[in-house]
C-alpha cells in the first residue's frame, strides 16, 4: 500500500513536487512523517527568496535572503489500500494502522472493517471461516444437531439455500470467496 503525497506551495507555483510513500509491515506514524517531511525539505521551493523570487545566491536588494517555507501537503494518489478505501479521508496514524492490520490479519480484517467501518483491529472479534453457504449451513447444522443428525438428511436438504437463509444474520459478512462468522 502506498500513497502519492504532493507540496501544495510548489502544486500552486505550477510545479509538481512530491513522492511515493510505501507503508511497510510495522511502520510507526512518526516514520511517515519523517518520509513527509523529507519530501517538504527536498522542494525547490524552500531555496527561492520569499521576498523577490531569486534564489540564495541570487541578488537580494534591500533585504535578507529569506527562505521559502513549505509545510502543506496533500495526498494526490494512492495505490494497493482495501476496494472502496480513499486515503486522504484517513489521517497518517489511521493509514498506519489499516496497513498494519492488513499486513498482520489479511482478508479477515478487510471483511471485518468491511462489515462494521471500523478500523481498529483490536475491536476484530473471533472468528470461524467457510467456503461458502452450503458449508455454513451443513456447519451450523452439525453443530446444532451434531453428525449423526446431519447424516440421516443431508442428500434431502438445499444447503446452500439454508446457509444463505443464516447468512441475513449480521454476525456472517461474505468478502471475497469467503464467509467469515464473528464471535462475541
Ligand atoms: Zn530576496
Amino acid at each position: 500500500m502506498r500513497i502519492y503525497v504532493a507540496s501544495l506551495s510548489d502544486y500552486n507555483a505550477g510545479r509538481l513536487h512530491g513522492a511515493w510513500i510505501d507503508f511497510e509491515p510495522e511502520d510507526t506514524p512518526d516514520g511517515i512523517w519523517a518520509e513527509i517531511e523529507a519530501m517538504l525539505q527536498a522542494s525547490p521551493e524552500i531555496s527561492i527568496c520569499q521576498w523577490c523570487g531569486n534564489d540564495e545566491a541570487g541578488q537580494h536588494i534591500g533585504h535578507s535572503y529569506m527562505g521559502g517555507i513549505v509545510e502543506e501537503w496533500e495526498i494526490h494518489d494512492y495505490e494497493g489500500w482495501p476496494d472502496g478505501m480513499v486515503p486522504s479521508k484517513h489521517s497518517i496514524e489511521e493509514l498506519v494502522t489499516i496497513s498494519n492490520a492488513v499486513d498482520e490479519h489479511g482478508d479477515a480484517y478487510l471483511a471485518w472493517m468491511d462489515n462494521t467501518g471500523d478500523i481498529d483491529p483490536d475491536n476484530m472479534p473471533e472468528y470461524s471461516t467457510y467456503e461458502d453457504a452450503e458449508e455454513l449451513g451443513k456447519m451450523w447444522y452439525d453443530g446444532m444437531y451434531g453428525m449423526e443428525g446431519l447424516d440421516a438428511i443431508e442428500y434431502y436438504v438445499n444447503w446452500k439455500a439454508f446457509g444463505e437463509s443464516l447468512m441475513v444474520d449480521g454476525q456472517y459478512t461474505e468478502y471475497g470467496n469467503t464467509i467469515y462468522e464473528w464471535y462475541g
